[in-house]
C-alpha cells in the first residue's frame, strides 16, 4: 500500500511542544527514554527528574575535526543526543555513556576557575564519570571510532 504524502503548510502540521518533545526519544535502533530510566535508577538514584531526551536534529554538514555527542540544557532539563548514534554499529554501552555523562552535568555543578571561566568538566566530574561500568571500553571506543562521525 503506498502512503500519500500530503504536504501541509508548516503553521499547521508543526505539533505543540511536550507532544514534539515526547516523539523524539525513540530512534531507530535505541530507545532513549528506556536507556535514560535505566542509568538514573542505577548511577542518581532516579535523582533526575523532570528530563526530556531526545534525539537533536540531523545536520546537513558534518563538522571535520569535533563531534557533539550530546548536550544538555539545564534550564530545559533537556539532553540531546546526536542522532548519528542511532545507528546498529553503535554499541548499547557507548550511547549508555554518552547519555550519563550529560545526565552527570545535571548532577555535578560547575566551576569557575580563576581566569573567570566556567569549568564543566571538574575533577569531581571526572571522578564520577569513571564510575561508569563500561568507561575505559567506551573512551576507548570514542577514540577508535571518531573518525565515523566526521566528514
Ligand atoms: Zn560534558
Amino acid at each position: 500500500m503506498a502512503t500519500k504524502k500530503t504536504k501541509r503548510k508548516l503553521a499547521h502540521s508543526r505539533l505543540p511542544m511536550q507532544r514534539q518533545l515526547n516523539l523524539q526519544h525513540e530512534g531507530k535502533y535505541f530507545d532513549l527514554r528506556s536507556l535514560f530510566d535505566r542509568l538514573n535508577h542505577k548511577y542518581f538514584r532516579g535523582r533526575l527528574r523532570g528530563y526530556k531526551v531526545m534525539w537533536g536534529r540531523r545536520r546537513k554538514h558534518r563538522p571535520k575535526d569535533y563531534f557533539t555527542f550530546g548536550t544538555i540544557q539545564e534550564e530545559d532539563r533537556l539532553i540531546r543526543i546526536n542522532p548519528l548514534l542511532d545507528q546498529p554499529f553503535v554499541p548499547l554501552w557507548f550511547l549508555q555513556y554518552v547519555l550519563y555523562h550529560e545526565m552527570l552535568h545535571s548532577v555535578v555543578p560547575d566551576e569557575i576557575a580563576s581566569g573567570g571561566r566556567r569549568r564543566v568538566h571538574t575533577d569531581e566530574f571526572n571522578r564520577r564519570e569513571r564510575k561508569f561500568q563500561s568507561y575505559q571500553r567506551a573512551r576507548r571506543w570514542e577514540e577508535e571510532n571518531l573518525a565515523r562521525f566526521l566528514r
